[in-house]
């Protein structure tokens, strides 16, 4: 069966150049890089090529800046910890309602720990104020956790101007950018953020590993401790094919940046346009303008996000709800609430997140089946009314 992947906010697939550069690390050099010996010494250069490669796609000054994680999750975690470890006396961390669980669920950990907790509220169309970052700042604050990009609506958060209001107040700033980074040209130097997280699954690399970016100067706290891997700062032999694979997807990453804003988002405003026009009380979520190229999240009102998926799955398209089945009930999820998205529509939200890989003939098979599947589905529902 034909396979339409929609989903690239999930997992993408691994580029076939990314594969091409690990695998001779997979079976022939898979030396320690910290082995005494040349066999191990070997490996060495490549993890350096690949730490560099990633410097280069978030424009920081020097690879030495990049920490090798396992995924986009420990590099939030490190942050977030290392923080919190530094700055001892302080208590405080200011987040939003909006983000993934790997900011969301350690906040509310820290919170049920002692710590205390600001999420900051969105608006209808998933924005945030930058004002309501510089009301929450208080003496205690640790740090600011604010993500790049949101990644069921595509919302990109003004990180600039929060990290100008963070320098301002000596606060540190740690954004989640596992959404952004690829999708979006990016310099660091520009964000003043001390922290940046991202992962290779999400950029045609394999899961298995991310990075942090740590702005030089910042103090820091390892989160793994263990060897003196990443020169102290996480314990743990280097997964070298991962690295060199997310060294190769970030050079790809670069190289294709632009093809993001032309290629992708003219398939993705194609998509929605032709969704939006075809399908009644249909709407789209979150703000046009401020949005990933690659991101739209659809509403239709009256259906289960669940049961579009499944129709949707048994044609071979792929793609994601806005809610998640939690101890048999659907609840919409935390971001749609967040903005205040009703009900009726919150519940049939789905998610499409494209990639460079996608064609038109894909969109094309997804306009075409679509409008049928919501169709028969309202057809079945008790609240729709024609
Ligand atoms: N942050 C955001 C915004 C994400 O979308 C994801 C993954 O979906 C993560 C963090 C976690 O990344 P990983 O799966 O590499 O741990």
């Amino acid at each position: 069966m034909k396979t339409v992947y929609l989903d690239n906010n999930a997992t993408t697939q691994v580029a076939p150049e990314v594969v091409e550069a690990m695998l001779p690390f997979l079976r022939e050099h898979y030396g320690n890089p910290s082995s005494m010996h040349a066999f191990g010494g070997r490996v060495e250069a490549p993890v350096e090529e690949a730490r560099a490669s990633v410097a280069k796609l978030i424009g920081a000054d020097q690879p030495s800046e990049i920490i090798f994680t396992s995924c986009g999750t420990e590099a939030d975690s490190t942050a977030i910890w290392s923080a919190l470890n530094t700055e001892t006396d302080k208590n405080h961390i200011i987040t939003t309602r909006v983000e993934h669980p790997a900011v969301r669920s350690l906040a509310l950990h820290l919170k049920r720990k002692g710590y205390r907790i600001t999420e900051l509220p969105v608006d209808s169309a998933g924005l945030i104020d930058p004002r309501d970052v510089e009301r929450a700042i208080t003496k205690k604050t640790a740090i600011i956790s604010i993500m790049s990009a949101n990644n069921e609506t595509g919302v990109l958060f003004p990180i600039e101007e929060i990290g100008r209001i963070a320098a301002g107040y000596g606060v540190k700033l740690h954004t989640d950018a596992v959404q952004l980074v690829g999708k979006q040209p990016l310099d660091v130097r520009n964000l003043n953020v001390n922290f940046l997280a991202l992962s290779g699954h999400k950029i045609h690399a394999p899961k298995g590993v991310g990075a942090l970016y740590v702005k030089r100067g910042t103090r820091f706290r390892p989160f793994l401790i263990g060897g003196h891997q990443e020169r102290g700062r996480r314990g743990g032999t280097e997964a070298v094919p991962n690295v060199v694979a997310l060294g190769k997807a970030a050079e790809l990453a670069l190289d294709h940046v632009t093809e993001e804003r032309t290629h992708v988002r003219a398939l993705r405003d194609w998509l929605e346009q032709g969704l939006l026009e075809a399908i009644p009380r249909s709407q789209v979520n979150g703000d046009l303008l401020n949005r990933l190229p690659n991101t739209t999240n659809v509403s239709f009102e009256h259906v289960e996000g669940e049961a579009i998926l499944l129709m949707m799955s048994d044609l071979g398209i792929a793609a994601s709800s806005g809610s998640a089945c939690t101890s048999g009930s659907l609840e919409p999820s935390h971001v749609l609430r967040a903005m205040g998205v009703p009900y009726t529509f919150a519940h049939g939200s789905i998610r499409f997140s494209l990639s460079r890989y996608n064609t038109a003939d894909e969109v094309e098979y997804v306009l075409e089946h679509m409008p049928p599947i919501i169709a028969r589905l309202r057809e079945i529902s008790p609240f729709w009314k024609d």
